[in-house]
């Protein structure tokens, strides 16, 4: 029995239908199922077991917490205690985390089990998860085809009923996109609505924890539980969070924007513009007002994110220097050896290749040139953005302009993978939310999504309108 929703396993735990350790049983039997898939770097079985009598006895004592019976997995570059993390990287090699994210102390406060940590791309760098140092992670509605990235184990581990659900990062599509080529719901919160404590950095103005759901109800559910003000994230928001599952969305007709260009643009897939104008119409008949509007920075979105993203990421990364963590070089002598050599065998191709971009675009001679222009560009999104904000609820576009790629297709030219990420980007520049919801399948039956971007700090809002929309 494969379940899709949080209330209906804990109806069949109450109803006696269903034991917390059967329930995990069946999760770790379609795990092994399907290692194929390469989705989990290490799977929590025995602990998983242990937990689940555990959380079995408080359900029966009537004091479990509210994600009694959510299995779920984490993403490889978030810290659990006592557990290995490694970012998917050779750099990381033996590494065990000494505390945990708070987003695990909160999950684990309310009685989640955490069944594994999940395959990614290298410290989140990447759109098919074709930069792990463990291998890509496989789709499970083609086998064949990239899971998308970078949170790819995070994305088919759901897909294929390994877990129910599962946390991802999201610097600038690494939920969403993944979400949308698996058919399921991903969230990229309000910069700052969920502490990063915990999370290892790639671009830290940037990245975001967010969950990947097969339905907005149990997105609605992790929310209330992850988010909110955290003493050990001074950037994490220090208003307190609304509760996401009793959001009354106002009753009346929406007003969507979308981007034009993200439909007119070289490289939509066809199935892909299809699926986003049909929804368009639906909306309109239903009477919402569904507007097409220009965004004549779509074009600098993909050079600005790459740019501050490398940026930041070179700096986060120097930490790694074969001296604290992880690995070090076998042909370490000195420190310049340890240093050198740990990073040239530590990192891996793509990794490397944003270590030096990043460099080059802070270094003396270009900072003006590309990294100061860059944040210029940066807050121009983000004051355009709100200016839409001013006239529309929500903005709509495809989360993708392609469904799940074939693997290989696109690992030898960096330019087209960056691509896959034009329509995302967006709202991690901008600092706004963003989800993907499910839209139907393309003719070889792959996913397709669309995303709904809302305002700065609307995200119970949004969530609330896809639970009654979609
Ligand atoms: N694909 C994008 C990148 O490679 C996004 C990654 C992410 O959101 N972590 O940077």
């Amino acid at each position: 029995m494969i379940y899709q929703k949080l209330k209906d396993i804990q109806s069949d735990l109450f109803s006696g239908k269903l034991t917390l350790p059967e329930l995990v049983g069946q999760y770790l039997k379609t795990i092994e199922e399907n290692t194929h898939l390469n989705a989990f770097l290490e799977v929590f079985s025995e602990e998983a077991k242990i937990r689940a009598i555990e959380v079995e006895s408080k359900l029966s004592a009537g004091n479990a917490g509210k994600l009694a019976g959510m299995v779920i997995g984490i993403k490889d570059n978030i810290c659990y205690k006592d557990h290995r993390v490694s970012a998917s990287s050779k750099i990381l090699d033996g590494f065990v985390s000494e505390y945990s994210s708070t987003v695990v102390e909160r999950l684990l406060e309310q009685d989640a089990i955490i069944i594994g940590r999940l395959n990614c791309d290298e410290f989140a760098m990447g759109a098919s998860n074709e930069n792990s140092a463990f291998g890509p992670v496989l789709n499970f509605a083609d086998s064949t085809r990239v899971s998308g990235g970078s949170s790819g184990g995070a994305a088919v581990s759901v897909q294929a009923g390994m877990c129910l659900a599962s946390l991802g990062s999201d610097t600038g599509g690494s939920i969403r996109q993944p979400a949308s080529f698996c058919g399921l719901y991903g969230f990229k919160p309000t910069y700052g609505k969920i502490s990063r404590w915990g999370l290892i950095a790639y671009a830290s103005s940037f990245d975001i924890i967010g969950p990947i759901t097969q339905s907005i109800e149990d997105m609605q559910l992790l929310m209330d539980v992850i988010a909110g003000p955290d003493d050990y994230d001074a950037t994490a928001s220090q208003v307190k969070s609304e509760s996401f599952s009793e959001f009354l969305l106002e009753n009346k007709k929406h007003k969507f924007a979308y981007i034009k260009e993200t439909l007119e643009a070289d490289g939509v897939e066809s199935a892909v513009k299809e699926a986003t104008e049909k929804l368009i119409e639906k909306l309109k008949s239903e009477g919402h007002m569904v507007e097409p509007i220009s965004f004549d920075l779509l074009p600098s979105l993909i050079p600005v994110y790459y740019t501050l993203t490398t940026a930041e990421a070179s700096s986060n990364l120097s930490r790694f220097a074969g001296m604290h963590y992880g690995f070090r070089s076998n042909s370490a002598v000195d420190l310049e050896t340890t240093i050198k050599n740990s990073r040239s065998e530590g990192f891996g191709p793509e990794v490397k290749r944003r270590i030096m971009l990043g460099t080059f675009v802070l270094s003396a001679g270009y900072y003006d040139a590309y990294y100061s222009k860059a944040q210029k560009v940066r807050r121009l999104v983000q004051d355009r953005t709100a200016s839409i904000f001013e006239s529309y609820d929500f903005i709509l576009s495809p989360t993708s302009p392609t469904t799940a790629f074939k693997i290989g297709e696109k690992s030898d030219n960096p330019i087209a993978m960056y691509l896959a990420d034009i329509f995302t980007v967006h709202a991690n520049i901008a600092g706004v939310p963003a989800l993907t919801i499910p839209n139907g399948v393309d003719s070889n039956g792959m996913p397709i999504g669309f995303q709904i971007m809302a305002n700065s700090g609307e995200d119970a809002k949004l969530l609330s309108l896809a639970k009654s929309l979609f």
